[in-house]
């Protein structure tokens, strides 16, 4: 069973394929394109790399293609991407302008192209949906929550991924299970020991931190769009939301304006000045750029206030989790989140965390209570994992 999972960005497409006959899934490619301009073509380009790679000698080789989507209006979970779901996609355009716009388009045209193939959709909501209602409200007037106006969360297969890696890392197979099944049977599982509690830490170009208790989410730092929580690369995340209608009237400037600046000149970019991009900014940091240094103190404040808070809700942690472009390869991060957390039980090895990059590893000292792990997120395996199930057990 050959699944190929496409990755389709504004400007970008990406893919894995997987063999997922066995339990034991099987890269057999991955590849992509930056800078897209012509969407069709780029499709024709990915299916002739698979069949020169020798992965596919036919698109009819493929089971189904499973897709890394953001949210839609009243749908989430794994679906099959038919034209009510995809009209619930644009119904919230919206509420992800950078991702869902491009996504419906590159759907539709894998759609057209291979018309006998399953589109299945893996949605970034999908994990967070079984967290306690009063982890998901804002404390709006009911005709906004009827709109749509609550958390939402994203990152959902990072964490489901960090979900079922950290289980099986920390001994409780048990608990890896749940995680993986919990689509199947809506989180109802019951686990057979103690609670298992993490805090996973996805930190990359667009970041989250998410409580997990027992393999699902209790609530995570993105709201009800992915410009929320922790500062992201360009955009905002959190904001009084006073500060829109403020900008609007005192700048005179348009809320699309205000939008536009809030994504693209806000964030780390907009703290730091100089890069939205956090190597560009630890170098101007290191060289004395105040702006810069700040931008990474923020960041970390920010981190460490929803770790802080997750800690709390799960009453400690077994273990915290760094994961994605910075979690994965920012020693130095990783220290300044962890720093002096001693009397939580929070300990970080210098060395152990200064010679990990971009590899799975456990950094926390011998005697720290709190595990801390780097685990390299891989949310395409969970998309097709996912993918499959939903080929073998739904209909529709
Ligand atoms: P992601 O969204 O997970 O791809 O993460 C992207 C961000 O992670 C980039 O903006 C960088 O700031 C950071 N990053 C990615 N790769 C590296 C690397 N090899 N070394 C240091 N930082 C990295």
């Amino acid at each position: 069973m050959k699944i190929l999972v496409a990755n389709i960005g504004s400007t970008s497409i990406k893919w894995r394929l997987f063999d997922c006959s066995n339990s034991a899934e099987r890269l057999l490619h991955k590849g992509g394109f930056e800078r897209v301009t012509d969407y069709p073509k780029a499709i024709e380009d990915c299916l002739a790399e698979l069949k020169q790679a020798n992965a596919i000698a036919s698109e009819s080789e493929l089971s189904a293609v499973g897709f890394k989507t953001v949210i839609a209006k009243n749908v989430t979970g794994c679906v099959r991407l038919d034209d009510r779901v995809l009209q619930a996609m644009a119904d919230y355009n919206g509420l992800a302008p950078a991702h869902n716009p491009p996504y419906i388009t590159g759907i539709k045209l894998f759609a057209q192209r291979m018309p006998g193939v399953p589109l299945i959709a893996l949605f970034e909501t999908a994990f967070h949906q079984f967290a306690p209602e009063a982890s998901q409200r804002y404390a709006v007037p009911q005709t906004w929550l009827d709109i749509g106006v609550r958390r939402w969360g994203f990152h959902g297969a990072s964490h489901k991924f960090i979900a079922e890696r950290s289980a099986e890392l920390l001994c409780r197979p048990d608990v890896a299970e749940r995680a993986r099944q919990l689509y199947v049977n809506n989180g109802a599982a019951k686990i057979s020991g103690a609670p298992l509690r993490v805090v996973s830490c996805h930190l990359g170009g667009s970041s989250s931190v998410t409580g997990i208790l027992n393999g699902a989410s209790i609530g995570t730092s993105m709201g009800m769009s992915p410009q929320s929580g922790l500062p992201q690369n360009n955009r905002v995340g959190d904001l009084d939301a006073e500060a829109l209608p403020y900008v609007v009237k005192t700048l005179g400037i348009s809320i699309e304006e205000a939008q536009r600046q809030l994504t693209k000149e806000g964030g780390l970019k907009g703290l730091s000045g100089i890069s939205n991009d956090i190597r560009d900014i630890g170098e101007a940091a290191q060289k004395g750029d105040a702006k810069a240094k700040l931008a990474l103190d923020a960041y970390v404040a920010s981190a460490r206030h929803w770790i802080g808070s997750y800690f709390l809700q799960l009453n400690g942690a077994d273990a915290i989790v760094f994961t994605a472009g910075i979690g994965e390869n920012r020693a130095d991060m990783r220290a300044a989140i962890c720093a002096n957390l001693g009397n939580l039980g929070i300990k970080i090895d210098a060395e152990k965390n200064n010679s990990t990059r971009a590899t799975e590893a456990v950094i926390s000292a011998a005697d720290s209570a709190v595990k801390i792990f780097v685990i390299p997120t891989n949310e395409e395996l969970v998309v097709a994992r996912e993918t499959k199930r939903f080929l073998e057990t739904k209909k529709n």
